[in-house]
C-alpha cells in the first residue's frame, strides 16, 4: 500500500500523520455500515450562537428533580484535607443531559492537555479523544469498529483475559506474539510477519499491555517498543495500545514513553490506537475511560457508541471533570505519585512474603508498574519436566486452604496448561499478604508430594 502523508501545519518539524483514507482497509465491514446517527450527529451545531435548536428530544431539565450535586474530594497533595465542590447550573444541567457522543467538552479538553503533557500530543495535530464507559468499553468497540469476523488478530500471550473473549467471538485467530521481562519480544514478532502465508490476509491490530501488563507485570522496554513500533509500520498493523497502568509506574528509571508519544519520532504518526483508564487512579465504578488516536478509527468508534448506548453517563463524567479541573495538572500529577508509592509499597510487602515462602517453590519477575505478581510454580525438582499446570493447585488445593488467585491458562487464548500464576497484591493487608502466600506454600509443596 502506497502511503501519502500529510503535513500538519503547525510549527515546529513537520509531522507527517497518516491520511484518513489510509484507514480505509482498517474499518471492518460492521463499521462500514454504519451510518452516522442523524440527530447525534447535528447536536454539536446546537452550540451556534444565536440557534433555536428544535433538534433533538431531549427532556427539559428543569422537569428533573436534582438541584445540585456536592460532594468531598480528598485533597491530591494532603488527603486528610477535604474540599466540597458542588456542581450545579448550567454544569449541573449538561450533566442531567444527553451530550456528545465523544464525550463532554470540559473533560475532553482536560484529557487534551494531558495527553499533550503526558504524551507531547498537541491538538488539531491529526488525532483526538473519545470518553468510553471505561476503556474496556472503547477497546470493545475498536475491536469490532476494526476487525471482520475470521480475521486473524496480533495478541501477546500471556495477554489480558478481557479481550480473549472479544477476539473469539469474532472468530479470529489470535495469534500469540511471545513476551518475556521486556515486553513483546520484537523478534519473535518480526519472525511472525515476514514468515506471514502468501495470500492470507494480514492482521491489523496488535493487542498490548505496555505497562505493568496483566497478567504479567511486565512494563515494556524503549527499545521493545521502538521496534515494535518500527514493525507497525512495516506491515501496517495498528498497535492498540492498552495503558490502564500506566499511571502505576514505580520503577526507578525515568518512564518510557507510551507508544503514542514514541510515534512523534517516527517517519509518520498514525499507528496507534491508545486507551486510557481512570478506573485505577480515580475509581473502577465511576467508569471513565479515553481512547486516543486517529480521527478516522474514533468516528468508526463514535458510530458505534451513537447505536449503542448513546453517549458514556453525562453525569460522571461532569463528576470526573469537576474534580480534575478542581485539581489541575499539578494536583493530578500529586495524586499520581502518591499512588504509584502506594502500589509500590504494596508490592514491596507482596514480594517480601514471596522470598520467604516460595523461594526455592516459584519464580518471578520483580513489576516495575501496575498490581500483578506472574509467578511460575516449580511443581517438581525436575529441570527437564515440561513445567506442569497451576490450575489443580491454584482452583482446588490454594483455594481449599483458603486463597483465591488466578491460574495463567485464562490468560492465553487457546488456554493450554501453564504452570503460571497471577496473584494481584492491589487490596490484601501485610497480614493477608502473609497468610496468603503461606497458604500458597502449602498448597504447592502438597502438589510436589502427590
Ligand atoms: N485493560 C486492562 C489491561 C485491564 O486490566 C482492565 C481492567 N481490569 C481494563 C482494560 C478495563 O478497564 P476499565 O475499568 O477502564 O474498563
Amino acid at each position: 500500500m502506497t502511503i501519502t502523508s500529510e503535513g500538519t501545519g503547525t510549527s515546529g518539524p513537520q509531522l507527517k500523520r497518516l491520511p484518513d483514507a489510509y484507514y480505509d482497509s482498517f474499518l471492518s465491514d460492521l463499521a462500514k455500515e454504519r451510518r452516522p446517527s442523524p440527530i447525534r450527529s447535528l447536536m454539536p451545531l446546537e452550540r451556534t450562537p444565536g440557534l433555536i435548536s428544535l433538534l433533538a428530544g431531549k427532556p427539559n431539565a428543569s422537569t428533573f428533580p436534582f438541584s445540585s450535586l456536592s460532594f468531598n474530594a480528598r485533597s491530591p497533595t494532603h488527603p486528610d484535607e477535604e474540599s466540597t465542590l458542588t456542581i450545579d447550573g448550567a454544569e449541573l444541567e449538561q450533566g442531567l443531559q444527553y451530550g456528545d457522543t465523544a464525550g463532554l467538552k470540559s473533560l475532553l479538553d482536560w484529557i487534551q492537555g494531558l495527553q499533550e503533557l503526558n504524551h507531547g500530543r498537541k491538538k488539531d495535530e491529526g488525532w483526538r479523544i473519545s470518553i468510553g464507559s471505561g476503556s474496556q468499553d472503547l477497546i470493545y468497540k475498536a475491536v469490532h469498529a476494526m476487525v471482520n469476523p475470521g480475521e486473524p488478530v496480533l495478541v501477546e500471550s500471556p495477554v489480558y483475559a478481557g479481550v480473549i473473549p472479544m477476539f473469539h467471538s469474532l472468530h479470529c485467530e489470535q495469534i500469540e506474539v511471545e513476551t518475556d521481562a521486556q515486553g513483546i519480544r520484537s523478534s519473535s514478532l518480526r519472525i511472525i510477519l515476514e514468515q506471514w502465508p502468501a495470500g492470507k490476509p494480514k492482521p491489523k491490530v496488535l493487542y498490548t499491555v505496555p505497562y505493568g501488563c496483566n497478567p504479567t507485570g511486565m512494563t515494556a522496554t524503549l527499545q521493545r517498543r521502538k521496534e515494535v513500533l518500527q514493525l507497525a509500520r512495516e506491515h501496517n498493523f495498528i498497535i492498540l495500545e492498552d495503558d490502564p497502568y500506566f499511571y502505576l509506574y514505580y520503577g526507578k528509571a525515568p518512564r518510557y514513553p507510551s507508544y503514542f508519544a514514541l510515534e512523534l519520532e517516527e517517519p509518520e504518526v498514525g499507528h496507534v490506537l491508545r486507551f486510557d483508564s481512570l478506573s485505577k487512579v480515580l475509581s473502577a465504578g465511576i467508569r471513565i475511560g479515553f481512547a486516543s488516536g486517529p480521527e478516522a478509527l474514533l468516528k468508526a468508534i463514535d458510530q458505534h457508541t451513537a447505536t449503542s448506548n448513546l453517549q458514556t453517563s453525562s453525569l460522571t463524567q461532569a463528576v470526573v471533570s469537576k474534580l480534575l479541573h478542581s485539581w489541575g495538572y499539578d494536583g493530578f500529577t500529586a495524586h499520581i505519585e502518591r499512588i504509584s508509592s502506594f502500589y509500590a509499597e504494596k508490592r514491596d510487602i507482596f514480594e517480601h512474603a514471596m522470598k520467604k515462602y516460595l523461594t526455592g517453590l516459584a519464580e518471578w519477575s520483580t513489576p516495575e508498574a501496575g498490581m500483578f505478581f506472574w509467578f511460575k510454580l516449580l511443581l517438581t525438582d525436575d529441570p527437564e519436566a515440561d513445567g506442569g499446570d497451576s490450575q489443580v493447585v491454584i482452583r482446588t488445593k490454594a483455594f481449599e486452604k483458603g486463597v483465591l488467585a488466578l491460574p495463567g491458562t485464562v490468560f492465553l487464548p487457546n488456554g493450554r496448561q501453564t504452570p503460571y500464576v497471577r496473584a494481584s497484591f492491589s487490596l490484601a493487608t501485610e497480614e493477608e499478604v502473609d497468610k496468603a502466600i503461606q497458604r500458597l506454600r502449602d498448597a504447592i509443596l502438597e502438589a510436589r508430594a502427590e
